[in-house]
């Protein structure tokens, strides 16, 4: 029989090191399990030797204010800055003001309701008008659910999207900022912190089956060709929610009895979605020397912020504005992101030059002149996490209530796709690792 006050922590991500920290400090013996050989997840820095910055391959925006990373920022005392909130809306290669972006956005949203049944995000775009006003709305609307919540209009539902607002205004998710040492320093604090506490971090350890009867799991899984067994009488699976649904009999983790059915049906039933991220690093920042005069942007381009160009493949990038930094992030969301996400990481930079050509009128010749270096990682094809993050389809408040329900007080669950209206963000897996804390310290 395990110990009454073990606990397994499967995955060191933001989810399970908040888990972990919380577990351990209130007096439980805490073991994580990560298959990688780091922490953090889907929050991954890696440092570009050229200009000794820090890229970000996974999250790197912290969206507005929420108490728990703040807590987690101020006591790291990590340098962080406001990353502007300038952005340039092309339509038909013009750019249009943004502030017409953000009222045609919100006047949209404020049309969709959770006192109506739940449709997709598509249905209720069908049910509007289709006056030229309307339609354009409809086109800016669809952009920022495909781009910001990577997720398909034709399975997003209007109730979880409604609650993403709501969850996003309470913390003043409009306003971004950037961690200036990189966003994984970030996670590193969280493990020091677990550690101090006197969790344990088994790092290299792949989970491939949990046993588990009421009180009681044991976990079995790989370290290179080593077979290790951990058993407590709790567990919090943090895994992605791709790594729940793979099925294939070489990657599934596979749970010994199998999970209850309506469990199950919730894991099946809510969709991951995709993000194609692509940074590139020049020379140096050649659109500053640029006269974007045919577009219409007549702004200071070294203020250059944010592009969205809809007709590029890859139609939105950003700087690192405060930093002037010669890099430039692309990012295709949801639908948009499958096409890239079967190709090379090469045919994808040449997908980016090419976008970037259209949106700056420059030669893509001159533009691999400049070009120094690309980062992109593959997160949907990446065994450990499936994808990038969640979204909730039709009805999908229910299906997110049952996905994050504890089994017989013995196996709880936490991740970003647990996490009401913070799905998709990293301080909504660090606000779902404290709920499954509570909810420990609850059982026992
Ligand atoms: C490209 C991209 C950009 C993003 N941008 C932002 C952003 O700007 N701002 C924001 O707030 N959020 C952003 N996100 C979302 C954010 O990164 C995630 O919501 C958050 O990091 C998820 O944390 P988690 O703990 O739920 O999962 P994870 O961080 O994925 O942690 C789960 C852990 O489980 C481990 N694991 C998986 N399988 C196994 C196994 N078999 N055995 C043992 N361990 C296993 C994984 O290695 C991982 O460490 C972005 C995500 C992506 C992919």
């Amino acid at each position: 029989m395990a110990n009454t006050n073990s606990v397994l922590i499967i995955g060191a991500g933001a989810a399970g090191l908040a888990a972990a920290r919380d577990l351990a400090a209130a007096g439980l013996s805490v073991t994580i399990i990560e298959a990688r050989d780091r922490v953090g997840g889907r929050v991954h820095t890696v440092r570009d030797e050229s200009f000794n910055l820090p890229i970000e391959l996974g999250a790197e925006f912290v969206h507005g204010k929420h108490p728990a990373l703040m807590k987690l920022l101020d006591s790291s005392r990590t340098p962080f800055s406001d990353v502007t909130e300038r952005h340039w809306y092309f339509e038909d290669g013009v750019v249009s003001r943004s502030n017409d972006f953000w009222n045609k956005l919100t006047a949209l949203f404020d049309l969709m309701s959770k006192e109506k049944p739940d449709q997709t995000f598509a249905q209720f775009l069908d049910s509007l008008p289709d006056d030229p006003e309307t339609l354009r709305a409809k086109a800016v609307a669809t952009r920022y659910v495909q781009g910001f919540h990577a997720a398909d209009i034709r399975r997003a539902g209007v109730h979880g999207l409604v609650a993403a607002n709501e969850a996003e205004d309470h913390v003043g998710g409009h306003h971004s900022f950037r961690v200036a040492t990189g966003y994984e320093t970030v996670l590193q604090r969280l493990n020091e912190e677990a550690k101090q506490q006197g969790a344990s971090v088994q790092l290299n350890a792949v989970v491939r089956e949990i046993h588990w009867n009421r009180n009681n799991v044991e976990v079995i899984c790989l370290s290179g060709e080593r077979q290790q067994r951990f058993t407590a009488s709790r567990a919090v699976i943090t895994l992605p929610l791709g790594v729940l649904q793979e099925k294939s009999k070489t990657h599934a983790v596979r749970f010994v009895p199998e999970l209850p059915e309506e469990k199950q049906e919730a894991i099946d039933n809510i969709p991951m979605g995709d993000v194609a991220r692509i940074v590139l690093v020049f020379r140096e920042r050649f659109w500053e020397g640029l006269d974007l005069a045919r577009t219409g942007a007549q702004q200071d381009l070294s203020q250059l912020g944010f592009i969205h160009y809809p007709e590029a493949a890859i139609p939105t990038w950003w700087s690192l504005l405060p930093l002037r930094a010669p890099v430039l992030v692309g990012w295709a969301g949801g639908t948009r992101a499958e096409k890239l996400l079967r190709m090379s990481e090469a045919e994808c930079v040449s997908e980016a030059l090419r976008s970037l050509k259209k949106i700056f009128g420059v030669s893509e010749m001159s533009l691999r002149k400049w070009l120094l270096q690309s980062y992109m990682h593959h997160w949907d094809t990446d065994p450990f996490s499936r994808g990038a993050y969640a979204y909730l389809p039709v009805d999908g408040l229910n299906k997110q209530q049952e996905l994050a329900r504890p089994v017989q007080n013995t196996i709880f669950f936490a991740g970003e796709a647990t996490s009401v209206g913070h799905i998709g963000t990293v301080h909504g897996a660090l606000e779902s690792g404290q709920r499954a804390a509570r909810e420990i310290l609850a059982s026992l």
